[in-house]
């Protein structure tokens, strides 16, 4: 049985994340954005504007204990166990040719891919029961699990932000940490301490290369 754990009771993540409650509490950059209405929205309960056009694009983990607070024609959604987009590049370019320029990634406490190690037998026998083999059950997961476990929820997201970004620098990126009890969006204490301006203008063919 899920519960819902306190992040507020969670010494991993006490320290290291910030209440965004005002506009005063939102990065300059996201003010006045679909990253600051979808903040709201989520925090405060105010209702999204939609224009009828999409605005956003959100990654978000598979977990079913986080629902998203948007309405109809507004954002495109990637769900992906732990929320990384590994793998899912193209359909950052397909929402970027429909005009989307911002892209949130909401990371969660207590996320099953930072368990992934004693997980991932229960994974296995549950292909097994679809009739896969043993021995293609566990390379599968094996092969899977390097690509979706991470050690650290905010860890996680903070590389990941930084990987993105490196890929899509025109693209305004907002990393940000639901925590599943009160379900509040909060800022990772590390994002004001990055370098915020990136002067790339472009992307090394080799990054691209390499892409899942
Ligand atoms: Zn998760």
């Amino acid at each position: 049985m899920n519960s819902l754990p306190s992040i507020m009771f969670d010494d991993k993540f006490k320290t290291l994340l910030v209440e965004l409650n005002t506009s005063m509490d939102i990065p300059p950059v996201w003010q006045g954005s679909p990253i600051e209405s979808f903040i709201f929205s989520q925090n405060l309960g105010w209702p999204i504007q939609t224009s009828g056009k999409p605005e956003l694009l959100i990654s978000t983990c598979i977990e079913f204990r986080y629902a998203l607070p948007i309405p109809r024609m507004f954002a495109y959604v990637i769900r992906r166990a732990s929320g990384r987009v590994i793998g899912s590049e193209f359909s950052v370019g397909y929402t970027l040719a429909q005009g989307v320029r911002h892209l949130v990634m909401v990371g969660h406490n207590d996320c099953g891919m930072s368990r992934l190690d004693s997980l991932a037998p229960r994974v296995v026998e549950s292909l097994i029961d679809q009739g896969w083999s043993r021995q293609a059950a566990q390379a599968y997961v094996e092969k899977h699990a390097k690509r979706h476990a991470i050690s650290d929820e905010l860890e996680a997201l903070k590389q990941e932000y930084l990987r993105l970004r490196s890929i899509f620098p025109k693209l305004t990126i907002a990393p940000l940490f639901v925590c599943l009890y009160d379900g509040k969006l909060r800022l990772p204490a590390w994002y004001n301490t990055l370098e915020q301006e990136t002067a790339i203008t472009s992307v090394p063919d080799e990054l691209i290369r390499e892409l899942p």
